[in-house]
């Protein structure tokens, strides 16, 4: 007789008990299935600390389900529906049930492969009523829909006005470094414990998988409790100096009061209304100020939830958009293949390699930008990112990289270009200073890369660029340059040293 306990899918960015079906079958009444996929480790090159999280979270997932009294079979396969499909015949199962995939593509997987699927519960936004607040609109902008969010969500609201009056605190939140010297919250890491050592001795032994970057250190949390511990510590220590600072970069600090929660939030560890809830309770018990506490909720119901809605509102065709026609290579420098002089992105390349992680400005505004401004292909910078970062997922990555940093997307996402010379990078972070280039040159050979390739960037694409009338003041300021057949000429020679990994 065939098995009539269903079987719950519980996919590796899902580990939670509190959602999807898990949250309905106790331990007596299902089963519990998780992979790891051979197929989904061998595809990239991956960060150690990428693919050590993603095994080490599943296995504590699996075991914490064991000790509340679940079956679990966790196996290998070399991928997620042969791995539901050898389950299926091993324990003659009828019905595999599952909470639905982040990626287009694993709906599409697994709905061939027969898993019931049921809506995606991680997120505080219902697709459905996404529908209705986009329907009608020329354009998504994220503003709009984090005002929806704060009426919809009840989040920091008095009555139907913001709390304080406000809606936006991004004026106090883009002060460059402070330069008293001040020293920014510990972020505390964890033990690794025998699961860890046991998963990084698997990944370094399988020939298939490509690893680079430092190994573990107990930085990322690989389970609920020590994610609810590294909320606890953010909420305490870094929330109150979160907001003014927020976008500022610093050559002895990779970390300033950034909440480090992205990994927990995207594998499930965390749900983002009790993240919400712990920042709103710090305000309402004055443990922290407006501006950090909007500025951080700003995060997470409006530019989280955006670009998650986003991902799956534009379809799959979405993450081959190349409206720039940008086809570069991706710099060696960026790999890891090449060195470079340039200070503020050798530095984003260590971090990186040291963590898998940048924050947002140095995503946006380093990498992104140079990426942009060079012409690098979107997609080519999308897949490496995706590898190399440790909060990688596609329906993150893919408007992010796309849409907000690369402009691929013609401006469906962001209402102009975050394409920028050395100056933004001066003023927000001091690397310039130990830099062997001049942020305010844009001609000659210590000109700032960044400087050059930005008065370019304006001119190679004029065209496309000038019915955006917030780009109109950029474009004309180029025209009026005297020296632009000498910036365009530096801004090559740029481009082919990037190429090289010479510069
Ligand atoms: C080019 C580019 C690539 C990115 N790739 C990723 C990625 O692969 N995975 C990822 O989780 N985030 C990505 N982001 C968004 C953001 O940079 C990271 O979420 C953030 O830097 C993670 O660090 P943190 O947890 O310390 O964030 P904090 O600065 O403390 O922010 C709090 C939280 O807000 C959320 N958040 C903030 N901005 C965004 C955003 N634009 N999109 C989605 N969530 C956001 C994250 O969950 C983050 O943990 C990317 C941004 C850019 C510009
Ligand atoms: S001068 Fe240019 S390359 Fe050097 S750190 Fe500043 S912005 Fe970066």
């Amino acid at each position: 007789m065939r098995n009539s306990q269903p079987t719950v899918l519980v996919l590796g960015d899902q580990l939670s008990t509190e959602v999807g079906p898990l949250a309905r079958f106790g331990p007596d009444e299902c089963r519990v299935l998780m992979i790891e996929s051979t197929q989904l480790l061998g595809r990239h090159r991956w960060h150690r600390q990428r693919a050590h999280l993603l095994l080490s979270a599943m296995r504590h997932f699996a075991e914490q389900l064991r000790a509340a009294g679940y079956k679990v079979d966790m196996r290998q396969a070399s991928s997620i529906p042969a791995g539901v499909a050898d389950h299926a015949d091993a324990l003659d199962v009828e019905r595999v049930l599952a909470m639905a995939p982040s990626s287009h593509q694993g709906v599409t997987a697994l709905r061939r492969a027969g898993v019931e699927l049921s809506a995606d519960e991680r997120f505080l936004t219902p697709l459905d009523d996404f529908e209705g607040w986009n329907s009608g609109r020329k354009n998504l902008r994220m503003e709009d829909f984090y005002r929806w969010q704060r009426r919809r969500l009840n989040v920091l609201m008095d009555g139907d006005e913001p709390v304080s009056g406000r809606w936006n605190h991004d004026a106090d939140n883009r002060e460059p470094p402070p330069k008293d010297g001040r020293s920014w919250p510990e972020l505390p890491t964890f033990e690794l414990d025998d699961i860890d050592a046991a998963v990084m001795a698997d990944l370094e032994a399988n020939d298939d998988i490509d690893l680079f970057g430092a190994a573990p250190t107990g930085l990322w949390p690989v389970t609920r409790a020590q994610a609810l511990g590294r909320l606890d510590d953010f909420i305490r220590l870094a929330l109150p100096v979160f907001g003014a600072h927020e976008d500022a970069m610093l050559r002895d600090d990779w970390r300033l009061a950034h909440s480090t929660l992205s990994t927990s939030l995207n594998l499930g560890l965390l749900h983002p209304r009790e993240v919400v809830t712990a920042a709103t309770d710090a305000f309402d018990n004055d443990l922290a100020p407006i501006n950090s506490v909007e500025g951080f909720v700003r995060q997470i119901i409006g530019w989280r939830e955006y670009v998650w809605c986003l991902y799956w509102n534009w379809g799959p065709a979405y993450g081959s958009s190349n409206a720039l026609g940008a086809n570069e290579p991706l710099p060696p420098a960026f790999t890891g293949d090449a060195t470079t002089e340039m200070a503020c992105l050798s530095h984003t390349i260590t971090g990186i390699e040291q963590r898998g992680y940048a924050h947002h400005i140095e995503r946006l505004m380093v990498l992104g930008n140079l990426a942009l401004t060079a012409g690098v292909n979107p997609q080519a910078m999308n897949d490496w990112m995706r590898s190399n970062f440790v909060d990688g997922a596609p329906w993150v990555m893919t408007p992010n990289v796309i849409g907000m940093a690369l402009f691929a997307d013609g401006g469906r996402m962001a209402s102009k270009p975050y394409a920028s010379g050395g100056a933004y990078i001066s003023r927000m972070s001091d690397h310039c200073r130990s830099c062997r280039f001049d942020p305010k040159k844009r001609v000659g050979p210590d000109a700032c890369p960044f400087t050059s390739l930005y008065w370019d960037f304006l001119e190679r694409n004029r065209e496309t660029l000038q019915g955006n009338h917030r780009m109109a003041r950029q474009l004309a300021a180029a025209r009026r340059l005297t020296d632009l057949d000498e910036v365009q000429a530096r801004a090559a020679d740029v481009r082919v040293r990037l190429g090289e990994g010479t510069l």
